[in-house]
């Protein structure tokens, strides 16, 4: 296809993440400070200017859509945003992913938009280490809410466990466990270096410890059927039949050259990579009366300029200025 998004590397890009708020109801420590200024709401995109970026993203390859934040569903009225973009010719598939708080009130609504695929985060099922992981309480309401999210219809729902050493050894089994008897995907991501507090490398719990407890107190894993050794996540089923995991190995297996995102900030800033140091300023362009081939350009532009990786294993990575929860995670 003549116009797809093609970058200097020979990366084609189709999947574009869209932020809807910076706002959220947790502070996960690997997330976001406890203090934080969210950013004015007329500061943020209107649904009617995210539908017109997607529209015109489409034409050039985009067909794949995630929401996201901050907490997505803190943005009063989501479901007519998933109408809205459902209703974009060319757009094949809408994500959301979510801290699932919300989620039991508007589950249903969020389905009957033509929300289908929803990833809900996850770290812990002990009440006390959930708080202390997310600065809140609310692990009942998370869980009421892949509840409802069955209820409703979602396939596959997906469950986001960030995989930080200290914590996550002892939530492994318990996450997959639960996974198992309620027909969830678990999906594990390495901690990255894109929160508040002080990464290091020796933060990391990584994806072969994982497997390794995974094996040996869960069941036998192999590459699933459709294993693509490119994908960000590393997929695996069990082999007595319970169900497949996840994990998305950032730190220990990066998978930038097979990267095929985008991402859209809630305050309408283009990023082509979550470790972007630059942005370009969509949210001016469309409040100024910028016609959608200078919009085109400027996404062109925008991939065109992606570097080849995130650097996070080396001595030139510069972690970005803003938060996960101000990029969208
Ligand atoms: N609030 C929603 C949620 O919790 O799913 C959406 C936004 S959140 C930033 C998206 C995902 O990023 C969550 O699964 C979260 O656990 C993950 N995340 C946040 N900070 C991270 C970090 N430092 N390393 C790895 N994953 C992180």
């Amino acid at each position: 296809m003549a116009d797809q998004l093609i970058d200097s590397f020979g990366r084609v890009h189709n999947n574009l993440r869209v932020s809807v708020t910076d706002r959220c109801n947790l502070r996960c420590t690997y997330c976001m400070p406890e203090e934080v200024t969210f950013m004015d709401r007329g500061e943020m995109l209107t649904f009617e200017e995210i539908t017109r970026v997607v529209g015109v993203a489409v034409p050039l390859g985009i067909d794949k859509i995630r929401l996201t934040g901050g907490e997505p569903l803190m943005r009063r009225d989501l479901p007519r945003l998933v109408e809205m973009l459902s209703q974009v010719d060319g757009i094949r598939d809408i994500g959301l992913t979510t801290n699932g708080i919300l989620l039991a009130d508007q589950a249903q609504a969020l389905y009957d938009a033509g929300l289908r695929r929803i990833n809900i985060s996850i770290d812990t099922l002990d009440p006390a280490r959930f708080r202390q992981l997310v600065r809140r309480d609310g692990l009942d309401k998370v869980l009421d809410g892949i509840m409802a999210a069955k209820r409703a219809g979602f396939e596959p729902i997906k469950i986001n466990a960030v995989s930080i050493r200290g914590v996550t050894e002892t939530e492994v089994v318990p996450l997959a466990q639960f996974a198992r008897t309620h027909g969830l995907e678990l999906r594990f991501i390495e901690y990255m270096p894109i929160g508040a507090d002080h990464w290091e490398r020796s933060k990391v719990y990584f994806a072969d410890e994982i497997l390794e407890q995974l094996e040996k107190n869960v069941a036998p894993l192999v590459p699933a059927d459709n294993y693509d050794p490119r994908a960000p996540a590393m997929e695996f089923q069990y082999t007595d039949g319970g169900g497949r995991i996840g994990i998305i190995a950032s730190i220990s297996r990066p998978f930038c050259m097979s990267c095929n995102r985008v991402r859209l900030t809630a305050d309408g800033k283009l990023r082509n990579c979550l470790f972007a140091l630059d942005e370009i300023d969509l949210k001016s362009m469309l409040r100024s009366g910028a016609a959608d081939s200078q919009i085109t350009d400027a996404i062109r532009r925008n991939v065109r300029d992606k570097w080849e990786g995130h650097e996070i294993n080396t001595s030139r990575f510069t972690k970005p200025l803003r938060t996960m929860h101000a990029i969208g995670g």
